[in-house]
């Protein structure tokens, strides 16, 4: 069993990345994708717990892309974590979380809550503060029983309390992910919110064109349907499959790491196929 995509205490998940790691085993789970959200900073402590544990880690992250309707997320994979522009990048995304928090404070006090920036970045404890953690702090508080309660009422794009911000050009993305030596992955496409299969062919066909590697197929919240119609593009255009659970710990309670909902199946012949893409860019770059 792999799972591809997993998040720690470094971005939004709830676990430690060593948490994560020993959860992962227990779960038996042998190879296990680090993907936080725009940061690279669990990495190196889930390195040394795989090999305390027996996991084989790759590392990657998640980088928040523009896009007009939904959610665009781009995976990246085997990552130079030194990269200067790839962290320059990073860096620029943390600091637009940082603009936007203190806005998502100020509205929800305005709307009668009592919750304070501090108190969210306390239950954040790393550099990446995300609406996940809000939702904690809401939780703790009693405004909502569940994050997904938070987001409806208050965090989701719609909602009173929603405030963008800035976020990669899906262009930039990809050449960061691909000057950095890695593999890019559209992560969940259903969360794109296309209107229709045409638009989405017509989206993985743009980013197709701007260097995108692969799509993520198997997802722990895509349906059976979704599932064949993500393979089917990914054959079409000619783009690797993988799959992740997504395991945040507590925000999203009904995902385990490995087996998402429970139906999960990820072959691990993916990860060799990400992995041989990852070794034909670095040969490229060095050339
Ligand atoms: P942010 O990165 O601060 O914009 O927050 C977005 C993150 O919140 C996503 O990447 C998900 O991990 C999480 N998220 C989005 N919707 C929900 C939801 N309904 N319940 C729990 N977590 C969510
Ligand atoms: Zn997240
Ligand atoms: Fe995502
Ligand atoms: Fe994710």
């Amino acid at each position: 069993m792999i799972d591809l995509h997993a998040h720690t205490t470094a971005s939004d998940g709830s676990l430690t990345p060593r948490q994560l790691v020993e959860r992962a085993a227990r779960q038996g789970v042998k190879a296990l994708a680090i993907t936080d959200h725009d940061t690279l900073d669990g990495l190196a402590e889930a390195f040394s717990a795989g090999q305390e544990f027996g996991v084989e880690i790759v590392p990657g992250l998640e980088i928040s892309a523009e896009f007009p309707i939904g959610t665009m997320h781009i995976l990246g994979y085997y990552i130079d974590t030194e990269s200067q522009l790839l962290l320059e990048n990073l860096a620029m995304l943390r600091q637009a979380r940082n603009t936007r928090n203190p806005r998502i404070i100020k509205k929800l006090q305005e709307l009668g809550l009592d919750i304070t920036l501090a108190e969210v970045e306390e239950v954040a404890g790393g550099e990446v503060v995300g609406r996940p953690h809000f939702a904690r702090v809401m939780i703790a508080k009693g405004y909502v029983q569940t994050a997904n309660e938070a987001f409806e009422k208050y965090l989701a794009k719609g909602a009173p309390a929603y405030f963008d911000k800035a976020r990669l050009d899906p262009q930039v993305a990809l050449e960061v992910i691909k000057k950095a030596g890695g593999v890019s992955v559209l992560a969940h496409p259903y969360q794109l919110k296309t209107k229709s299969n045409e638009e989405l062919t017509k989206i993985i066909a743009d980013l197709k064109m701007m260097g995108l590697d692969g799509l993520e197929v198997i997802y722990s919240r895509h349906s059976t349907q979704q599932v064949a119609d993500y393979q089917a593009l990914a054959q079409h255009y000619d783009l690797l499959v993988t799959g992740g659970s997504d395991f945040h710990g507590v925000t999203k309670p009904d995902i385990e790491v490995g087996i998402g909902l429970g139906q999960l199946v990820i072959p691990p012949v993916l990860l060799d196929h990400v992995k041989a893409c990852a070794h034909h860019h670095k040969q490229i770059l060095s050339q």
